[in-house]
């Protein structure tokens, strides 16, 4: 029983159904290339959702995962380690965080999303503005502030107080915030909602209407952040500084991870000894692994990268002039590629038939979050095969 189609009845029978039938059983990668268990080998364009920014089986996180594992995996909070303390201060560094900023160190993004929240509840305000579209998580407190009709109305009632308005619109952003609001919390580019870019201006703006009410300004990063979109943070291209961020996906390059950043001494005072905590959040194995990310994307100039072969990316498709493609959206190498028809899903198929993982990320859009080692020459390979995929996602196309 080791081919896929046995492993994935296995799966069916054992596994919560939350997620659907996988469409592939992997059993390993090497750089932007996966490997099914049948032998087929695979383009990983999608990265594990924004996570593997070192691609797969990275010498350098291989290294210091191997040495954390055989020096100590876990010792609580009860007590600290070098690897933690170490991380907590570059995140500190690449955030440019004021003086008296501080790091809560997670598991995930949803629970970085949390201490956000308990956080905000820390002014004495109740309520929250988030955005319409906006996907922020899939536990009870993040739940309230993800958007999806789908993720909420199972699970309602939900944490109150919580108000969604258009992405974007600084206007109804401004209307929205009363003194009431404590925090508001936007994505600088919405992920799940499918790479959608908000105008510019919008984060000053919302910058300068949080800090007119006296209102908190959290970013979540967990998908823009850790060099995705070409810097550390989302947030440092629209030149603002934010009162919290919020970190997960790409920081560990795979290893569960999740952070929040309070920053200045204000946001960072909000939350006293005892008001929050967690077992494994910290733990020597995932720091050592983020530190070894965070290290590789500098030595390895991994940002600048992003922005050239994320550019290169968008040209190269926009040059296709293929009729089913609208645009390509996003920034660095964080993309759509948005679609004149709903034909993301038999696109993502046939895209997995030839080779390429691809996400449908919305019925037009397909979005494409590669490793950050991916290289251009990589890339090229799936445009060079993009108009007849397209071509095979949409028969009728071929038809005068
Ligand atoms: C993925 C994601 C989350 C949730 O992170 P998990 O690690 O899945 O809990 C929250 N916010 C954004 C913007 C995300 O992309």
């Amino acid at each position: 029983m080791t081919g896929s189609e046995d492993l994935l009845s296995r799966y069916e029978n054992a596994v919560l159904g939350v997620f659907g039938r996988p469409s592939l059983v992997l059993s390993h990668g090497d750089g932007a290339w996966v490997w099914d268990v049948d032998g087929n080998r695979y383009l990983d364009l999608v990265g594990g959702i924004a996570v593997n920014a070192l691609g797969h089986n990275h010498p350098a996180l291989v290294a210091a995962v191997s040495k954390q594992v055989s020096e100590a995996v876990h010792v609580s909070n009860l007590f600290t380690t070098p690897a933690q303390i170490a991380l907590a201060e570059r995140l500190l560094a690449i955030t440019d965080a004021p003086p008296g900023s501080r790091v809560f160190l997670a598991n995930s993004g949803t629970e970085a999303i949390e201490a956000a929240v308990k956080l905000a509840r820390r002014t004495g305000r109740t309520g929250i503005v988030a955005a319409e579209n906006a996907f922020h998580g899939r536990t009870t407190g993040a739940l309230a502030l993800t958007h999806k009709a789908a993720y909420r109305e199972p699970f309602e009632p939900l944490l109150p107080g919580v108000t969604h308005v258009p992405y974007g619109d600084s206007d109804a952003l401004a209307a929205a915030v009363t003194p009431e609001t404590s925090a508001v919390v936007l994505e600088p580019i919405q992920g799940e909602a499918g790479v959608v870019v908000p105008p510019a201006g919008y984060l000053r703006d919302a910058r300068e209407i949080t800090r007119a009410a006296g209102a908190l300004l959290v970013l979540d990063e967990i998908q823009t952040g850790i060099g995705r979109t070409g810097s550390w943070f989302a947030f440092q291209e629209a030149g603002i500084v934010p009162d919290a961020v919020t970190v997960a996906k790409g920081l560990g390059g795979g290893v569960p991870i999740g952070a929040l950043v309070a920053l200045g001494s204000d946001a960072a005072a909000l939350l006293a000894p005892g008001q929050h905590g967690t077992t494994f959040g910290g733990n020597p194995l995932a720091a050592s692994a983020a530190l070894a990310v965070l290290d590789t994307i500098e030595r390895e100039g991994l940002m600048d990268h992003a922005t050239e072969a994320g550019r290169h990316l968008a040209d190269r498709v926009d040059a296709l002039g293929h009729p089913l493609v609208t645009e390509v959206r996003g920034r660095g190498l964080l993309r759509a590629i948005g679609l004149a028809e709903p034909v993301a899903a038999p696109l993502a198929t046939a895209a997995r038939d030839a080779g390429f993982i691809v996400n449908p990320v919305a019925p037009s859009a397909i979005r494409l979050a590669p490793p950050l080692v991916v290289g251009v020459d990589e890339l090229d390979l799936f445009v060079d095969a993009l108009p007849g995929l397209l071509d095979t996602a949409l028969p009728d196309q071929e038809t005068p």
